[in-house]
């Protein structure tokens, strides 16, 4: 099975109560890639600039990632730049250079076309319809979105929401969309606009999957997945975008789409996020083993089971 995602390549600055980096490789497409790329083909649809050298392009190709899908365009690469003070959970932004992200125009490869599953990554909604119109023939199509887009295009982001089956987005997010401050009633109202399932993730707390009614099998309740308690949480950034890749890559992996496989793949994504904030930038999620992921997976189990 095959992961098609679609989004932004960046080079970032990041402060946080640990420390501060400058210009290291992230982006969504980035996090998301690097996280699928232990359970699935991953292939990823971009763009950059000339300063994205080969040495950034093998950080993907080491982990088996099909980099035919980004483009490089005259000018700089898109950069992003964030800090956290006493909350890990929300990044303050401190400026975004969109550069040659700015005139972004997803180009799917031919080779592309059989990809099976499908993540649109945080970018304008307008983009995020192009690719899944185009990718007509996908099983699962995931997606992100972010307030901006809420806020901005909100008729857009409502027919983006058409398109997707599971849209993974954070608490905060799901109460703007809706206009409802009550997490379970926004919830309804966002899987009332089209997604089948709805990830809501907590920042630190965990995540959260609800089903529309009948979808993915039968049953009527939410699932609650945990995260990890970590003692020191390095770098947010990207966690949320590695949940992803950890959520749609698991279920890739997976002959079946089912509410067991979304429930499993929730703990996934909290594995992969939970790596991610360990380390700064992509430090971490660069250089796992499958090991390594089912060990704290194990982890992750334990943290919630009750004889
Ligand atoms: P996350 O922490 O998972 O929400 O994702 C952070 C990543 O998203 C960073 O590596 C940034 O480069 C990237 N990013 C930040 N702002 C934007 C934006 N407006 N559009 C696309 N990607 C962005």
């Amino acid at each position: 099975m095959s992961i098609l995602v679609v989004g932004s390549v960046a080079f970032d600055n990041i402060t946080t109560p640990s420390g501060s980096v400058q210009n290291v490789l992230g982006g969504a497409a980035t996090h998301f890639a690097l996280a699928a790329s232990y359970f699935t083909t991953v292939r990823v649809v971009a763009v950059v600039g000339d300063d994205f050298t080969a040495e950034h392009e093998n950080v993907l190709k080491k982990r088996g990632i099909d980099t035919r899908g980004i483009e490089r365009a005259p000018g700089k690469t898109f950069r992003w730049g964030g800090s956290y003070t006493d909350n890990l959970n929300e990044a303050k932004t401190d400026f975004t250079d969109l550069n040659v992200f700015e005139q972004f125009q997803p180009k799917i490869p031919k080779e592309y076309a059989d990809t099976e599953f499908l993540f649109l990554a945080n970018i304008h909604p307008a983009l995020q319809i192009t690719v899944r119109q185009e990718m007509n023939g996908v099983r699962l199509t995931g997606g992100d979105t972010m307030n901006f887009w809420i806020n901005r295009t909100p008729q857009q982001l409502a027919d983006m929401l058409r398109l997707v089956n599971v849209l993974l987005i954070n608490d905060t997010e799901v109460k703007m969309i809706a206009h409802e401050t009550n997490l379970p009633r926004a919830a309804q109202k966002v899987l009332a606009m089209g997604p089948q399932a709805l990830v809501i993730k907590h920042g630190e707390y965990g995540a959260t999957i609800f089903f529309r009614q009948g979808a993915f099998g039968i049953g009527h309740h939410p699932f609650r997945a945990p995260a990890l308690p970590i003692e020191e949480v390095q770098d947010p950034t990207g966690a949320g975008d590695s949940f992803a890749g950890g959520f749609m890559g698991y279920i890739a992996s997976q002959g079946e789409v089912n509410r067991e496989v979304l429930k499993r793949a929730l703990f996934y994504g909290g594995v992969m996020g939970s790596f991610t904030v360990e380390r700064f930038g992509t430090d971490r999620v660069q250089s796992l083993s499958r090991e390594e992921i089912d060990a704290r997976f194990q982890i992750f189990r334990e943290l919630t089971h009750l004889e």
